[in-house]
Order: C-alpha cells, then structure tokens, then sequence
C-alpha cells in the first residue's frame, strides 16, 4: 500500500486527487489531509479514507474539527504548524495542493523527507524555486509537475535531454475576457472572471486565468522546473484547451501534450508516475473537434506576461515579490477594492517599490529571506492600493 498524504485536500485539485483514490482504495492509505474553512468536507473525506490525521490551517476551528472527527479514530489539529508537521509525516506520495504561498512551508517540509512531491501549488516554484528545487536534490525527492502545462511538457520531454530542447511552448484559453472589447475589462466584476471558458478550477486560479497572472505564474514555474533561460518559453493562445504544451527541439521538431482539459489527467499521472494507468478522463475526438486554433497573446491585453519576463530577467526573490504582490492585488480586486486592470498595475507597482530598496531582492536565497520579501511585497501592496482610493 502507498501512503499518500493530500496538502489543500478540500479545494478543486485536492478533490480530483480524492477522486482518483477513491476508485483504488485498497492501493492506498491515506496519511494526511488538509483544508481551510470547510471542515464538514474535511472530516467527511478523512472518516471515510482512514486518514491517520486532519488538519485545518485555522487555529479557532480546532474544536469543530475535533466535533466532527466525533469518535471515528482520525486525530485532528490546527495552524500552519500542524500543517508542516502533516507534510513531514512519512509517506510515499504528497500532493502539494494548498493555494497561495501558503503551501511553501508545507511543501518543503515533504520534500525534506525525500518524498515523491506532486506540484500543483505553482506558487512554490514562483517564490522560491531555487530553494525547492535544491531541497528536492539534496534529500533524495522527486517533484513531479501538476500544473496541466507542465505536466504536458515533463510528458513530452519524456526523460530526453534537455541540451536537445529549443523551447517550450505553453497554451493558454486567454480566460474569461478574451473577446471582450479591451476598454470593457475595467468594468469586469469578479464573478464574470471567475468563470472559465474550459476547465473547472478553484476562484483564485480561474481569475488569475482570465488576468493572465496564471499564466506569468506558469513561465516562471516553467523556468524554475526545467531550468530555462526565460526567451526560451512562449506563451500561444489557444482557446480549445486539448493542446496543454508543446516542446520544441533543435532539430526544429515539436512534440505537443493532448487531452481533454480534465485536471485528473495530470494529477493521475503524478500518482502513477513513473507508469501510466488507466484514468477516467474523457478520450479526445480530433474528426469531431474538426480545427484546433493558436494566436499569439496579446500583450496590452495581457500585462501580466510582461511582468514574468521582467520578474524573470531580474531574478533573485523577485519571484516571491511577484507572486505575494499578486496574491493582494487579487485579494484587493475580490474585494472589490481595486478594478480587474489595477492588480497588473499594483503588482508593476511593488516591483518597482522593493527594487528602489536596495539589497531586498538580491538578499540571499534562504526561507526566511523568501518569507520576509512575502511580506514586504503584501506590505507594499496594501500601501499602494491604500494611496489609489
Ligand atoms: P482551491 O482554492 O480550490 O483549494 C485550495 C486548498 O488550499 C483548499 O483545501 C484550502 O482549504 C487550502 N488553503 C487555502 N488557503 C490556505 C492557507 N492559507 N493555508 C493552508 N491551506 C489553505 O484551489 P485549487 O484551484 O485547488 O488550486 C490549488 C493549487 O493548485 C494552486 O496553487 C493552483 O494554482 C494550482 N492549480 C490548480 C488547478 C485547478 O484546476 N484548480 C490547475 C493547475 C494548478
Ligand atoms: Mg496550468
């Protein structure tokens, strides 16, 4: 039996992961879970795989969780403590789900043990890529990509040598605006970008779809995942979503990833990697399909693009800035603080803040150094948004 432990177990990939197990029960047990404010969901799924422990990232929900385990022998806890404690506990497989910069800590912690680490939460490798990255090598682990684009790439590389690797290009639906006239985008709520032409995600992730933001969160994941120089991604519209990336070679050759926009498919891969099993995804029907189509992005359409590359380019913790000033610029637009158009300027904004502050970004690449340009980038953000009002 594999022992596999779910960090972020009751958001949209925690739940896919919990359904792919739950078709094969028998060939797991489940070490840990993990989850926010839904408690009724987290106990529910922890009763009924066995979970050895739960845990809820909110201290003052410790005692409704405990209500809810009731007598049913699954021991529960709380705080982000108890987080990095559950991803710490031995097991073969860890899924990396919990959103946000949150899941830095605990997603360290898994692969200190030397674990297989399954990566969706992309904000990891944002933020601290080399750190990851290098914790993964030191201790023996093995990270594998969840992210559907980078899933698609890890899949069409298949092992091959990355000196044989030109670029990587990775696919993007263009969200929920891309046909609104550009001048209406200012006037967008935050329930009309969080719905996705194709896939079915979480809210943050599919308004982050519809700014581009997952996108420039995605080539830098890309860059830090397979150690590429940064003109080496591009990003294509392509609105069907079947095509997920494409790798293309020296020799001029392009090798593209396939499959019905279906986040099993990458979580299922990352669970039987290095095999491939049988997965309940939908099988594509390229006749009935009839045209797959590509354009490129727009790019003052699409901010965010632009400031990966800069991120990118500037490199150090500028990734850590990047990604947590996002994180307040979308907290501040669901709030209703800010317009959509505003999180790409804000976020333009801090970088150019913390960059006036001599040696924050090019301070050395520990945790707490990660962690501390975190919150300055939040700090600023809150400043720059506080002085727009
Ligand atoms: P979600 O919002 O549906 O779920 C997030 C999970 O994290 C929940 O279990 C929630 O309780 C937990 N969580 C939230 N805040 C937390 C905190 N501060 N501390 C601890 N736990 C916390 O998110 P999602 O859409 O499932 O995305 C999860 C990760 O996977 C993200 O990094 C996202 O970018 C990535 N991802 C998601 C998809 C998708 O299809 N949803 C696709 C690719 C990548
Ligand atoms: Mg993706």
């Amino acid at each position: 039996m594999r022992r596999v432990t779910i960090l972020g177990a009751t958001g949209s990939i925690g739940q896919n992961t919990i359904d792919l197990i739950d078709r094969n029960r028998d060939a797991y047990q489940v070490v840990a879970l993990t989850g926010g404010r839904n408690i009724e969901r987290l106990a529910r799924d922890a009763i009924r795989l066995g979970a050895e422990v739960a845990v809820t990232a909110h201290d003052d929900l410790l005692d409704d969780l405990r209500a809810a385990l009731g007598q049913s022998g699954v021991a529960a806890a709380a705080g982000a403590e108890a987080l990095t404690e559950a991803a710490a506990r031995p097991a073969d497989w860890v899924m990396s789900a919990i959103i946000g910069a949150a899941g830095l800590r605990p997603g360290l912690a898994a692969l200190e043990q030397g674990t297989t680490l399954a990566l969706a939460n992309k904000e990891t490798l944002v933020a601290a890529g080399a750190l990851v990255m290098q914790t993964a090598r030191s201790k023996g682990g093995t990270i594998i990509p969840v992210d559907s684009e980078h899933s698609a790439v890890f899949q069409a590389l298949g092992g091959e040598d990355m000196a044989s690797v030109e670029r990587v290009i990775l696919t993007a639906s263009g969200g929920a605006f891309r046909d609104w006239p550009i001048e209406k985008l200012r006037s967008a709520t935050p329930e009309q970008a969080a719905t996705h032409p194709n896939w079915d995600m979480g809210q943050r992730i599919t308004i982050d779809s519809a700014s581009m933001f997952n996108k420039a969160l995605e080539v830098i994941e890309a860059r830090e995942f397979f150690g590429l120089a940064p003109d080496q991604i591009e990003v294509l519209i392509h609105p069907e979503s079947m095509v997920h990336a494409l790798v293309g070679h020296v020799d001029g050759g392009i090798l593209a990833h396939l499959g019905a926009p279906d986040m099993r498919h990458a979580i299922g891969y990352a669970l039987h990697w290095p095999e491939r099993a049988p997965l309940p995804v939908e099988r594509l029907d390229l006749a009935k399909l009839g045209q797959l189509t590509f354009r490129a992005p727009d790019m003052a359409r699409y901010p965010a693009l632009d400031l990966a590359r800069q991120v990118m380019e500037r490199g150090g913790l500028a990734g850590a800035a990047f990604n947590a000033a996002k994180e307040r610029a979308l907290d501040g637009f669901i709030a209703g603080h800010i317009s959509f158009t505003d999180m790409a300027d804000v976020v333009g904004r801090v970088l150019d803040r913390i960059e006036a502050r001599p040696g924050h970004i090019d301070a050395p690449f520990t945790l707490d150094n990660v962690l501390q340009m975190d919150h300055l980038a939040r700090y600023e953000a809150d400043n720059v948004m506080a002085e727009r009002q």
